[in-house]
């Protein structure tokens, strides 16, 4: 087992670069433009260009991405949106900047994603919007609960945090008519350090994301340098996104076929390692439609147990996540939500970055294995 190998399968997630950042990074800090400037207007045009979407919003983070499209869906307080329990923290967090109430429902236990029945059973006259999360990298499906959403005006806002790159049926999640929100942050499929990416329903929408995100300033940055004056028409975050982020996205961009191909195999060895290990259920990614943002499993008996031993063995396993409904922070909208709950004691995630080898790969699910077997004849 070489060093590099080893330090792989210590790691959960880790960014990957493929060098051609480094040098971008240097021509932007050179720049000395530092805020929006014309390399993000680059990275906007080149990801719409990837995602086939009419046009894109980058800013701060995926965090502001969500804040931002609530806000332009007309969120605000009063309203409740419709969002799973078994996501990031940041989701939440979400809704609350934009002065909102959680309303937490379940997830499918094989997908960890939520479904159309759950999201029905849960409206309310304040439903305002539904936040579904692409668990994972995975393409959520509402269809069946569209005409109900349309009838009452509730948008869909989606956090694809996980799933840049991935398609939903023929077209990349981000170019379906969703409000899609994808993070670049250092561990995402793409990562531009720290960054955010907002795709738009509308022209109209654009506008007011653009807005939100540069301090409720009308004019674009390039026309402002030309003009005596401003004009702040509204409420406005400092949410843009820094030229040295947009130089990493750009770089980073032009290798996202690797990026795809890498994660694709990597989740395949994976599944195939993991077939019929008994007290183990791989969470199902849909891998030939996903990038693949995550390997998780549910390991049926004893997941704290498996953990500290792989923990022990120098594997990065991780819980992805701790169910919301049940933190602190957000106690006052907890509802009993027993699937959720259920996931959240068994979840575990492997380590899944560009880094790992099919070796590395072949090396933790036998630990996995190894686990399982002691806690099969406790
Ligand atoms: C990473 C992540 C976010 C937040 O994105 P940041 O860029 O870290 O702000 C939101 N939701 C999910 C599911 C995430 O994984």
């Amino acid at each position: 087992m070489t060093m590099t190998a080893q330090a792989g399968v210590s790691k959960n997630a880790s960014p990957f670069v493929y060098g051609p950042e480094e040098a971008a990074v240097l021509e932007a800090l050179r720049s000395g433009q530092y805020n929006h400037s014309g390399i993000t207007d680059d990275f906007e045009t080149r990801i719409a260009e990837f995602l086939e979407a009419p046009e894109t919003v980058a800013v701060a983070s995926g965090t502001a991405a969500l804040h931002i499209a609530l806000l332009a869906a007309g969120v605000g307080p009063g309203h409740e949106v419709i969002v799973p329990s078994f996501t990031f923290c940041a989701t939440v967090q979400a809704v609350l900047a934009a002065g909102a109430r959680p309303r937490f429902i379940e997830v499918n236990p094989r997908t960890l994603c939520i479904e159309s029945r759950d999201v029905l059973d849960a409206l309310t006259p304040h439903t305002r919007a539904v936040l579904p999360v692409l668990y994972g990298g995975r393409a959520v499906d509402l269809t069946d609960a569209q005409p109900a959403l349309a009838e009452r005006r509730i948008s869909v806002v989606e956090d694809a945090a996980h799933a840049f790159g991935s398609y939903q049926g023929p077209c990349r999640v981000g170019a379906t008519g969703a409000l899609t929100c994808f993070s670049f942050g250092p561990i995402k499929n793409l990562t531009c350090g720290l960054g955010g990416m907002l795709v738009p329903r509308t022209p109209h929408e654009a506008d007011i994301c653009r807005r939100l995100r540069g301090l409720g300033i009308v004019e674009p940055p390039a026309r402002r340098a030309k003009t005596t004056t401003y004009t702040v028409d509204g409420f406005g975050l400092r949410a843009q996104m820094s030229s040295l982020n947009a130089a990493i996205g750009v770089a980073q961009l032009a290798h996202f076929s690797e990026t795809e191909a890498k994660r694709r195999a990597l989740w395949r060895t994976y599944a195939a390692a993991l077939q019929d290990v008994p007290g183990l259920a791989l969470v199902d990614v849909d891998v030939d439609r996903s990038v693949p943002h995550l390997c998780a499993v549910r390991v049926l008996r004893g997941r704290d147990r498996v953990f500290h031993t792989l923990r022990e063995r120098g594997i990065g396993v991780g819980t992805h996540y701790p169910p919301n409904h049940l933190q602190p922070a957000f106690a006052q909208w907890h509802r009993p939500l027993p699937a959720t709950e259920q996931v959240g004691r068994e979840i575990m995630t492997l380590p899944f970055h560009q880094h790992l080898t099919e070796a590395d790969v072949a090396r933790v699910a036998d630990e996995l294995r190894r686990a399982l077997a002691s806690e099969t004849v406790r």
